[in-house]
């Protein structure tokens, strides 16, 4: 038993050393992709439910390896944000949302905004103004044009800096998106205090509709209080005809999600305007 527990004991020391390199390296990689220019920007469709049209997209990050393979997001943007490089990333993010968003107005294609996730570590840093009016002035788009998406959880932890950032922002005209909305803190009051104009339910409340009696009510009270508050209302991670017919039921406004597309290339993005989704 006592080799044993020795062995384990070995075991377990090599595999935090691995978690120690692999995050090391996984930084400088990182840093590399940045000055490589291995990232790019994928856009999925939000879309009105009333009528089924695309009315805006999301920008989502991807980072493409040399060796050709795609890392998705959830497996980089949290080493990024502890390591600062979110700043850069974030910058590179919000300069391309804000450069496809002009290609699309000069070519006439209807999508009216870009949505570009901001993190935490983005709002802290002091020059968020002035960075969104350079980054939307270079690329000639008007501030109406893009949407922020940030989280309940930022908000609660708001000092009045990042609070008069945001109001600036806002003032800009850039529209300020609660993300993953129900799923931070139970305090409400910054609704009020705070410029929103949408709130994005967080998909693992439309994951269980219409079977889900809870998620049910839930997302309707989540649809009533945005109404209450002329704030407008998405759905994200609509993946069935079942869960879209529960949200339009519902007064629902906006959808986001599998069931229309997922997240692609802008190329591939502007063919879905060709095939509407109505029909
Ligand atoms: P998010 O902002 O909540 O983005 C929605 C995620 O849900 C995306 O994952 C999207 O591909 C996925 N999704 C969309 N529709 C469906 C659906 O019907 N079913 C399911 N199961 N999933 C769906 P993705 O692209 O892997 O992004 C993951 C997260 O990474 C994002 O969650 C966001 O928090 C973060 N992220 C992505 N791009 C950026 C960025 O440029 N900056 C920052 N700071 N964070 C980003
Ligand atoms: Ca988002
Ligand atoms: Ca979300
Ligand atoms: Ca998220």
């Amino acid at each position: 038993a006592k080799s044993r527990g020795g062995r384990t004991y070995a075991f377990y020391t090599d595999a935090l050393t691995r978690d120690a390199r692999a995050r090391v390296e996984l930084v400088a990689n990182l840093r590399r992709a940045l000055a490589e220019h291995e990232f790019t920007v994928h856009y999925q469709p939000i879309v009105r439910l009333e009528d089924q049209t695309i009315v805006g997209a999301e920008a989502l990050v991807r980072w493409i390896t040399p060796e050709g393979e795609m890392i998705g997001p959830d497996r980089f943007i949290p080493v990024a944000e502890e390591t600062g490089l979110i700043v850069p990333l974030g910058d590179f993010v919000l300069a391309t949302a804000c450069t496809q968003m002009a290609r699309w107005r000069t070519a006439g294609l209807p999508c009216a905004f870009v949505a570009v996730n901001i993190s935490a570590g983005q709002l802290n840093a002091t020059d968020i103004c002035a960075k969104t009016e350079a980054a939307l002035a270079a690329a000639g788009v008007p501030a109406d044009s893009i949407e922020f998406e940030i989280t309940e959880s930022m908000l609660f932890g708001a000092d009045s800096g990042a609070e008069s950032k945001l109001k600036r922002i806002a003032e800009l005209g850039v529209r300020i998106a609660i993300d993953d909305f129900g799923t931070g803190y139970s305090s409400l009051a910054y609704l009020k205090r705070f410029p929103i104009s949408r709130l994005k339910i967080d998909q693992s409340f439309v994951r269980d509709l219409p079977a889900s009696a809870v998620d049910g009510e839930l997302v309707r009270a989540m649809i009533a209080m945005a109404r209450a508050l002329d704030i407008e209302i998405l759905a994200e991670g609509v993946e069935e005809a079942a869960q879209m017919a529960f949200l339009v039921a519902n007064g629902c406004t906006f959808g986001q999600g599998y069931f229309w597309s997922r997240p692609l290339p802008p190329e591939r993005f502007e063919a879905l305007f060709s095939n509407a989704f109505g029909a």
